[in-house]
């Protein structure tokens, strides 16, 4: 049974996964940082985080609370005194690894959260592990658990253990094996991610193996996809790779790849329906397939899909064929029954 811990109005540990993000503007720039985090939220960003890398940055959190339905996280290094006054602008999770602190100002911290029911997530990254785990590990999944478990024991012996964890590295393998490790060692909450995974199209194939497959193993409470890209990018990969994984919430598009049998353009009409269905938060399911073969098949178990032949398909509703529809109608037709069905 994992550990539940409690973020503004979300749970992590619950069974549900919740999408998260980080802003990208400078923080002392609010203005352009909620006009980012309300982006974020209207996209299915469920968890945003700010960094606040000064006492004075944390007005930040202040107004991304003010502006926002979803939680605020406040991202904080070295600086106890950042942590206070980011929690009271009211942030409903601090992110801090407690090795970065003096004992008595973790324990200042700590006991701050405490009286708010504030959870602390501890972030370890391959890129900053203690120079003894170094020694002792080298970079590798097993240094990276006992880094996450060490620093969570530093405040669980002051009493703390409203903790999320998260075990990250830019190599994918290590990612998966350290959060493998960590999931068996711990109940605590963990959030996912694959940590600098890089530009759009690496970035998102490198978390959906990472990310995928711990989700496949049922491990996650949260996740974070981090490219150097738009933070809406993050969002839109992060919303797929749940649908990949199985765990999706919004619709789904099967489309067949085509081959030398497609006698309609399937390409763009598949195109033309993710476009369509993109930002929708009902999970239907969506064939769009190219011939007969595999065609009924696949149209019959989606929710809505269409089978082609030549210049016209055959429409599926769930499970049952409702008519025959011609390559010019084929858009219109289905644009008009998923409005129907959400
Ligand atoms: S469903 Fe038909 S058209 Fe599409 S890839 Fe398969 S065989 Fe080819």
């Amino acid at each position: 049974m994992r550990k539940r811990v409690k973020v503004g109005n979300i749970t992590l540990g619950d069974g549900n996964i919740y999408v998260q993000s980080m802003l990208k503007k400078p923080a002392h720039d609010i203005e352009a940082n909620v006009k980012q985090a309300l982006e974020l939220q209207e996209a299915g960003c469920e968890i945003i985080r700010a960094a606040v890398p000064e006492v004075k940055d944390a007005k930040l959190i202040y107004e991304l609370k003010q502006a926002l339905k979803i939680p605020v996280v406040a991202d904080i290094h070295f600086e106890y005194k950042i942590a206070l006054e980011s929690v009271n602008a009211g942030a409903d999770k601090i992110r801090l690894n407690p090795g970065n602190l003096e004992p008595h100002e973790r324990e200042i911290v700590a006991r701050e959260c405490q009286k708010r029911e504030i959870p602390i997530r501890i972030g370890i990254n391959a890129g900053s592990l203690e120079k003894d785990l170094l020694q002792k590990h080298g970079v590798c999944a097993e240094a990276l658990v006992e880094s996450a478990l060490r620093s969570a024991k530093m405040l669980e012996d002051i009493g703390f253990c409203d903790i999320a964890l998260s075990v990250k590295a830019s190599d994918v393998k290590m990612t998966i094996d350290a959060y493998r490790l960590l999931h068996k060692k711990c109940e605590y909450p963990l959030h996912l991610g694959v940590t600098e995974a890089g530009t759009k199209r690496l970035g998102i194939l490198k978390s959906a193996v990472g990310i995928g497959s711990l989700l496949c193993d049922g491990i996650g409470d949260t996740i974070r996809v981090s490219l150097t890209d738009e933070p809406i990018e993050e969002i839109y990969a992060a919303l797929d790779i749940l649908k990949a994984a199985g765990k999706g919430k919004g619709a789904e598009i099967i489309s067949c790849p085509t081959c030398g049998r497609t006698k309609i353009d399937i390409i763009k009409l598949a195109n033309e329906i993710e476009t369509l269905v993109t930002g929708i938060k009902k999970p239907i399911k969506i064939a769009v397939m190219g011939c007969a073969v595999n065609g009924p098949g696949e149209a019959r178990e989606a929710d809505i899909g269409i089978a082609a032949g030549d210049g016209s398909a055959v429409l599926f509703k769930k499970s049952k064929i409702i008519c025959r529809i011609t390559e010019e109608n084929m858009l219109d037709t289905l644009k008009k029954e998923i409005e129907e069905m959400i």
